[in-house]
């Protein structure tokens, strides 16, 4: 180990470069604090993971849905979160706070708010999570997932010219490759961080890659509060499947990773070392439509498809899932029953035509006409489908194309002998439930549930312009080629974490504030330590990360 880094001092340490720190450290610096952004990423990276998110956020009764006739309000959100939190335990007492809070700035400041600071928004609002088909139940009763202009670049954007506006103030100062190992605590009170420095990144380092954990030097950053935006696990699968619940079956052996590596979740047990109390550990939010990137970025990257209801969704055996998992319904309620299922894929079988209006695939790179800002580029994608996701049809590993059913499973069942593995598709079987499925088309209405739903989507305009597809029979040549999809459980979320009451303070296990001790965003449920309970409404984890970010900058400066 070569040189001891010399001691340095702020008022406020903000653990983590990413949104949440971002905005912790934009505020407490307005208050006049001093600040040192610590991170254990090289400059490239800054931003975190809401760099290469899409950028959704959760508004409530918005001008956006108010111009595209949806009817939403306050009240009626409130139903859907805590019908899907799902509440049921002592320590729901700060995440149902937390939540209650959150929706107050979903449907009041929180647009205006980012406005004022250039952010815009695309005016189409995506409806996502439809929920489990119950008016009290999970999901969003109405479509409330607004995109940033500029995805999740453009959500960063605002919050990384304020720190730099401060670093050349001399308010704040970077610490890259600082990796923290420690938060200080003296005399009962958070008073710094400890760790390791990690070595410089060559120039060609890429954002969003893993950066080497060779350590240069030791050091100690000295301040009167500490903020941690640490993030949360999913880049760790071994951290994933030890805090992985009963409820949702036997971990998958297999999975995609949907965050860069930097997600370690190292920084929540050393802040439990601290004092402070985890909460809600099991409950996180893993996707069911994951694809892996035929061009990554980080190691075993996949991709979400964000589909539209139309495609046949199947278990890996070729059993049609009951209603209501269709896909963007239920989450996690999928993901139950496909780990019932025994194993970890699962199949979409759809049509060329189903391709072109229903496939989204989330991340700012697999975006590139909304990242942009590019207007023709939008209107390409309303005319002839995303370009990333024909780039996928031809190259993703995860493909199957063809004319006719008979060679779509035998693509399928060559994938079906790659690693995952699993049984093979019987066509015959195949053909039985696409017919009986195609019946239900004639008429515009059926009884079939998927088929159903399908048709009430077409009734908001949004999902009738750019993301539902006209219903039609899936054997029907005119509408192919045939395409299928193996998906992967692509691990994502943290929805537990670090419990903290409304100011940001980390408690301890007694219930009381841990003094100097704060935190913000993924590592802390994305508020009171999970105020979405057991399933998200989406939209709400970068909405979560600049409330709680600003919750606890401000908190922490106006403290000392
Ligand atoms: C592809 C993708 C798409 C997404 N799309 C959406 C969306 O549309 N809408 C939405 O609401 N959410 C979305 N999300 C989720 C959202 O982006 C994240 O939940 C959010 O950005 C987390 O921000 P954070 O600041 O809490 O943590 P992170 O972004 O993970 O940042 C944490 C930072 O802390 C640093 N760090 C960790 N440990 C240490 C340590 N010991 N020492 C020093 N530094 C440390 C890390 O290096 C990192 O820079 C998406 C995520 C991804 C990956």
């Amino acid at each position: 180990m070569s040189q001891r880094t010399a001691v340095s001092q702020a008022d406020v340490i903000v653990v983590g470069a990413g949104l949440a720190g971002l905005v912790a450290a934009a505020e407490a610096a307005d208050a006049g604090r001093k600040v040192l952004l610590v991170d254990q990423e090289p400059e490239q990276s800054l931003g975190g993971q809401a760099f290469w998110s899409l950028g959704g956020l959760f508004l409530v009764d918005s001008p956006e849905q108010r111009r595209m006739g949806i009817k939403d309000s306050r009240e009626l959100a409130l139903q859907d979160w805590m019908g899907s939190a799902q509440f049921d335990r002592d320590e729901d007492f700060w995440p149902r706070r937390w939540a209650e809070a959150y929706l107050d700035f979903a449907a009041g400041e929180k647009r205006a708010w980012l406005h004022q600071m250039g952010h815009r928004i695309f005016p189409v609002v995506g409806w996502a999570e439809r929920g489990d088909g119950r008016a009290d139940g999970h999901g969003n009763s109405v479509p409330r997932f607004h995109i940033t202009w500029g995805t999740g670049p453009g959500v960063v954007a605002p919050f990384e010219r304020r720190v730099r506006a401060h670093v050349e103030a001399g308010r704040v100062a970077f610490a890259f490759r600082h990796r923290v190992d420690e938060v200080a605590v003296e005399g009962g009170a958070a008073v710094g961080v400890r760790g390791k420095v990690l070595e410089p990144v060559p120039p060609a380092f890429e954002r969003g890659t893993a950066s080497s954990r060779v350590e240069v030097g030791d050091f100690e950053l000295r301040g009167q509060a500490v903020i941690v935006t640490s993030g949360g696990i999913g880049g760790n699968h071994d951290l994933v499947r030890k805090a992985w619940p009963a409820r949702l079956g036997s971990p998958p052996a297999s999975m995609v990773s949907g965050v860069p590596a930097h997600v370690d979740g190292r920084m929540i047990q050393i802040t439990r070392d601290a004092g402070a109390r985890i909460i809600n550990d099991d409950r996180m939010w893993h996707y069911v439509e994951g694809i892996r990137n035929w061009d990554p970025i980080w190691a075993n990257h996949g991709i979400r498809i964000l589909p539209g209801p139309s495609s046949l969704w199947l278990d890996a055996a070729g059993k049609r899932l009951p209603a209501p998992n269709f896909p963007g319904f239920d989450t996690l309620g999928t993901l139950k029953v496909l780990r019932e299922s025994g194993y970890d894929y699962s199949w979409f079988v759809l049509t060329q035509r189903i391709i072109e209006k229903e496939f989204a695939l989330s991340g700012s790179e697999q975006n590139p006409d909304l990242t942009g800002k590019d207007v023709r580029g939008v209107i390409d994608r309303a005319r002839k489908g995303p370009g990333p996701v024909e780039a996928f049809k031809q190259h993703g590993e995860d493909f199957v194309v063809a004319d006719t059913l008979t060679d779509l499973v035998a693509g399928m069942n060559r994938l079906a002998e790659v690693e995952p593995t699993g049984p093979r598709i019987d066509e015959g079987e195949l053909r039985r439930i696409m017919e009986a499925r195609d019946r239900q088309i004639a008429n515009p209405y059926a009884k079939d549930a998927q088929i159903t739903a399908m048709y009430a989507a077409r009734h908001y305009r949004g999902d009738k312009l750019s993301r539902v597809a006209k219903p039609h029979a899936l054997l029907d040549p005119a509408a192919g080629p045939l395409i299928a999809v193996k998906l992967h459980i692509l691990s994502r979320k943290t929805l537990g974490g670090l419990e903290t009451d409304l100011s940001g303070r980390c408690l301890t296990s007694a219930g009381v504030p841990l003094p100097g001790l704060y935190a913000a965003g993924e590592v802390n449920g994305f508020g009171g330590g999970g105020m979405m309970g057991y399933n998200a409404l989406e939209g709400t984890f970068l909405g979560g990360c600049l409330f709680s970010g600003r919750t606890a900058g401000r908190a922490a400066a106006a403290a000392l």
